[in-house]
């Protein structure tokens, strides 16, 4: 994993996305088992369905970003071992 540095926005943006989509799953899960709703996106955005609905929807493009991975030429540069990465 590139330290944050060495990515661009895009890979930075898709990182804190996805991040933020997993605190968010997370929180869902603990309260569901303590009985309760922590789903903190629809909580700050339930007044407005169709933003939290695309919420989801960047979070979940996010994650098929990281995937993919991004293509680059700053996230492919690796400083310390000087070779590309993901080649498959
Ligand atoms: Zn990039």
């Amino acid at each position: 994993m590139n330290s944050l540095k060495n990515m661009c926005s895009f890979s930075m943006l898709a990182k804190v996305l996805v991040i933020v989509g997993a605190l968010n799953w997370g929180l869902v899960g603990v309260g569901s088992l303590m009985g309760s709703e922590w789903n903190l996106v629809s909580m700050l955005l339930g007044s407005w369905p169709m933003v939290e609905a695309i919420v989801y929807v960047v979070v979940g493009i996010a994650g098929v970003g990281m995937l993919v991975g991004c293509k680059c030429a700053q996230c492919n540069s690796c400083n310390t071992c000087g070779t590309t990465q993901s080649s498959m």
